[in-house]
């Protein structure tokens, strides 16, 4: 290896029953006073501190063959100063890797999974330049295991195991790989190839699945101007029991599902789970280019060690919410009264939590390390999800913008314009860009609109917009008596007292176990039934533990907030009504 081809790595799923893999990196002609390795504490795309370096069990450091010292300088540094004359400088280590999500490193006798941050050392100083990677087979007899990755290939055998590049440390751990047996199929989408692995048990109708990620990704091919930016695009799908996620990359992405979320064979359907699996699938992909490529400048120099705060992920991530199930409309996968399903759901989820009016999807965004990655049984009180307002932010502004402008710009306008002048460019993007783009296509300026909906915590005109879009919003199922908390699933435990609800005001707190109301025993599924039995404003006796001490509570009951939201096509809507809504939903 010559000086300018870099740094080099090899990993190997050595011992696969112990969730070791084997990982080194070689750096040729180290500098004299040192050579300092790292491992990231956090993933791009997943805004948490994880501290990748606690997975690593062993460590050792080789100068032309020969050990050195490795010293320990911080939690994931490592700093290897090699004897003079030194060519060659390795690292070599084991690292433990029995995460089943789309953001560390799984490994077992069935299959393996890594992202480069759980696994490469960034050497630093070293970041742009050239790297190897040396993908291996697992040792022992044949496994007949293949390899699926965006990497790009130097030299690999028909398996895939083999030599592949990076250009530089950035794009080495943006391409997750994934290891084992399991089904693939592929497909062109505008030009490009995409390669589709599905690992785990599961009885998928490939070729439905085929035929709908194809749909997908043509579409937005299309709408982002036709000429896809990457020239391979690889989807990693696991399916377990239960499980649910998804991370984006620049040219793959890998997701996590529920086998009961692909389509079964014979099934023509679109049911909620198979409807939320192409969600997904339209959402990583749709920050292909938004996110991967249209980037927040607060982006712009990542920092892997450390929290990157940016105010924007109502646009990263809300607006790519919002075109997520949007764009199954626009693909003809589902109809309009489908979409409006899924819109409600979102609607739902916004209003349902008191947090929205305490904290601003500004905030909520600059605040998701240590607040929406790291939820508590007080998230609904306090926090809003840039996610889901996101979207609705997105909504309201794609209205707007459609009403402003009289049908002649909408939000589409708006995304293409930010590709054009960032994505295309690579110049990170600020509200203030987001700003005078919108405000060129509204024709005026929109800046109380940002203010109020980015910054502020009131709630969205929602019903006011859609109702001139030919859309009815109505909540339901308010009204009932109620102690105003959210239960878990499998106990009657308070996983939140609302703020402002019943409970709450009595004194009860999230992680009470209900015991009994009015000496009637309270399960995981019959706290509404034994309500009905009241009135609002009786009091009711409510026992519950808290830790190991059984406690009583006097609970006024409330009027329960609307659960949920209907939006549905008004049946006689007016003439202007009905034209915008042709254009908007197609409906
Ligand atoms: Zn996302």
């Amino acid at each position: 290896m010559n000086k300018t081809s870099g740094i080099r790595y090899t990993i190997c799923p050595q011992q696969p029953t112990a969730h070791l893999f084997s990982v080194s990196c070689e750096v040729d002609r180290p500098a004299r006073d040192g050579e300092v390795f790292t491992l990231p504490a956090w993933i791009p795309g997943s805004y948490m501190i994880r501290d990748f370096a606690r997975h690593i069990v062993r460590l050792e450091a080789l100068a032309d063959g020969d050990p050195v010292a490795a010293t320990k300088i911080a939690k994931d540094r490592w700093r290897v100063v090699p004897p003079p004359g030194c060519r060659r400088l390795v690292v070599r280590t084991e690292v433990y890797a029995w995460d089943l999500s789309v953001r560390g490193a799984h490994l077992d006798a069935g299959h393996g999974f890594f992202n480069g941050t759980s696994v490469f050392f960034r050497v630093e100083g070293r970041e742009a330049q050239r790297c190897e990677v040396d993908i291996q087979a697992p040792p022992g007899p044949s496994k007949s295991w293949r390899v699926a990755t965006a990497l790009q290939r130097k030299k690999v055998a028909p398996d895939g195991f083999g030599r592949y590049c990076a250009d530089n440390y950035a794009e080495l751990i943006d391409h997750p790989v994934e290891l084992g047996d399991f089904d693939r199929f592929a497909f062109r989408a505008g030009g490009v190839r995409h390669e589709v692995a599905v690992t785990g048990r599961h009885h998928t109708d490939l070729k439905r699945l085929e035929r709908d990620m194809k749909a997908i990704c043509r579409w937005q091919i299309d709408f982002w101007g036709g000429d896809a930016p990457m020239d391979r695009y690889v989807f990693l799908v696991t399916a377990v029991g239960e499980g649910y996620g998804g991370l984006e990359h620049r040219a793959s992405t890998a997701l996590l599902c529920s086998r009961e979320d692909l389509p079964k064979r014979g099934d023509a359907k679109i049911g909620e789970r198979y409807r939320n699996f192409i969600g997904l699938v339209s959402h990583e992909y749709f920050h292909t280019w938004l996110v991967k490529r249209i980037r927040p400048a607060d982006f712009d120099e990542l920092d892997l060690q450390r929290e990157n705060l940016t105010e924007m992920l109502w646009l990263f991530e809300g607006f790519t919410s919002y075109y997520d199930d949007l764009a199954l409309l626009r693909c003809g996968l589902i109809d309009a009264a489908d979409y409006l399903v899924c819109l409600s759901k979102t609607v739902a989820a916004v209003h349902g939590a008191p947090g929205r009016h305490r904290q601003s999807v500004a905030q909520a965004s600059i605040d998701a390390w240590i607040k929406f990655y790291r939820p508590d049984e007080n998230s609904p009180n306090a926090n809003v999800s840039y996610y889901a307002k996101g979207a609705l932010v997105a909504l309201t502004l794609d209205l707007t913008l459609r009403q402003a402008s009289a049908g002649q710009a909408s939000l589409d306008d708006l995304m293409r314009a930010l590709w054009n002048e960032f994505g295309r460019t690579g110049r990170g993007v600020r509200e203030a860009d987001v700003r005078r783009l919108a405000a060129e296509l509204a024709g005026c300026p929109l800046d109380d609109f940002f203010a109020a909906s980015v910054h502020g915590t009131g709630d969205l005109p929602l019903a006011s917009f859609l109702e001139s879009f030919g859309v009815e919003l109505n909540f339901t199922d308010g009204g009932a008596p109620s102690l105003g908390v959210r239960l878990e699933t499998a106990e009657p435990r308070i996983s939140c007292a609302l703020a402002g609800g019943a409970a709450a005001a009595s004194g009860l707190s999230g992680g009470d176990l209900l015991v009994a109301v009015d000496g009637l025993r309270v399960t995981a599924s019959n706290l509404d039934l034994l309500l009905a039995q009241h009135q609002c404003g009786e009091t009711v006796e409510v026992h519950a533990f808290r830790r190991d001490e059984l406690m009583r509570f006097r609970v006024r009951l409330q009027a329960a907030e609307p659960k949920t939201c209907q939006l549905k096509l008004a049946a006689r809507p007016g003439k202007e009504a009905r034209k915008r809504r042709q254009a908007w939903l197609g409906a």
